[in-house]
């Protein structure tokens, strides 16, 4: 059979292997394996989003709440933008689809960073659209500039923090980058870490509602797969003007987010200490270390 000649080019995503299978091919015990593959969250949820989840086991038989009213109340009260300005994902990857099908196709180009998340390659490619990359490792803002002049795409991917290098980018510099491109041209700024940058270091830190004040074409993506611990949820958001969440509205499935997922991340918004407490550990074990790795001999 003939498929559309748009996935001729495209690899198949290979996710982080599950640890069970892991213990199947090579007959470690799970105890013994330390996932890292999917930077999934070690220290898990707070235990209200559990709590929370179990409770409402007795809702599975009806459809989710397709408006998704509560957790749209929850990141407009938290990020001071309009429930208009917000849209839901089964992830953020699937707001990433969304933007792509509703911003490019076959004679456009997406310009990314030269080593960064997957994804924006391969929804690129699900439209056709030619992948323009820079040559930096770190995401260096005068050569995207350059060449956003040279091939105009039609969408740009700022990841900060960046998957998979963990290099972010001044907060100042991105909006000054933004504010050179054409108001045509989206901007998508994928903070899928941010609550990182704003624990560790308030110049790499971004939030949306200064991105979409000053900016009528940036799309922020936020997610609660990662600070929050709800990998598993598939859940995420994205915020932009009024006018661009419309535009993704039109290709969102409905129900796309199932009711499970709608409260848990309702409560995980909710217990800012748990996410807090959550990132702490992470850095303290990261300095732990990158202080072992400078005091590792080598031979
Ligand atoms: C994990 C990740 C996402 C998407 O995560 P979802 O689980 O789909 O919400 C998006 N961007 C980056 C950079 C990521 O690391």
């Amino acid at each position: 059979m003939k498929f559309n000649s748009e996935l001729d080019s495209i690899r198949t995503y290979e996710a982080g292997k599950p640890i069970e299978l892991v213990v199947r091919e090579y007959g470690i015990k799970p105890q013994d394996i330390i996932k890292l593959a999917s930077n999934e969250n070690p220290y898990g949820c707070s235990p209200k989003v559990q709590e929370a989840v179990k409770s409402i086991a007795d809702k599975m038989s009806l459809y989710p709440d397709d408006s998704m009213y509560k957790l749209k109340e929850g990141l407009s009260r938290r990020f001071g933008v309009a429930e208009n300005e917000i849209i839901i994902g089964a992830g953020s990857d699937q707001v990433i689809e969304f933007a792509l099908h509703a911003k490019a196709n076959s004679k456009s180009k997406v310009l990314i960073n030269s080593i960064t998340f997957a994804m924006y390659e391969i929804y690129a490619r699900h439209v056709g659209a030619e992948v323009i990359r820079t040559n930096s490792r770190a995401h260096d803002l005068d050569e995207f500039y350059k060449l956003y002049l040279e091939h105009k795409p039609s969408v740009i991917f700022l990841c900060t923090p960046n998957n998979p290098t963990g290099e972010s980018i001044d907060a100042a510099s991105v909006k000054e980058f933004i504010a050179k491109i054409d108001s045509d041209t989206l901007v998508i700024v994928d903070g899928a870490y941010m609550e990182y940058a704003h624990y560790r270091d308030a110049d790499k830190a971004l939030t949306p509602k200064e991105l979409i004040d000053e900016f009528e074409n940036v799309l922020y993506l936020g997610t609660f797969s990662k600070a929050y611990g709800l990998g598993g949820m598939r859940i995420g958001y994205g915020i932009a003007s009024h006018e661009i969440i419309s535009a993704l509205y039109k290709l969102r499935p409905p129900f796309n987010i199932t009711t499970l997922s709608l409260e848990a991340a309702c409560v995980a918004l909710e217990d800012e200490e748990f996410v807090q407490s959550s990132i702490a550990k992470s850095f303290e074990e990261m300095d732990r270390q990158c202080y072992s790795r400078n005091h590792r001999k080598t031979v």
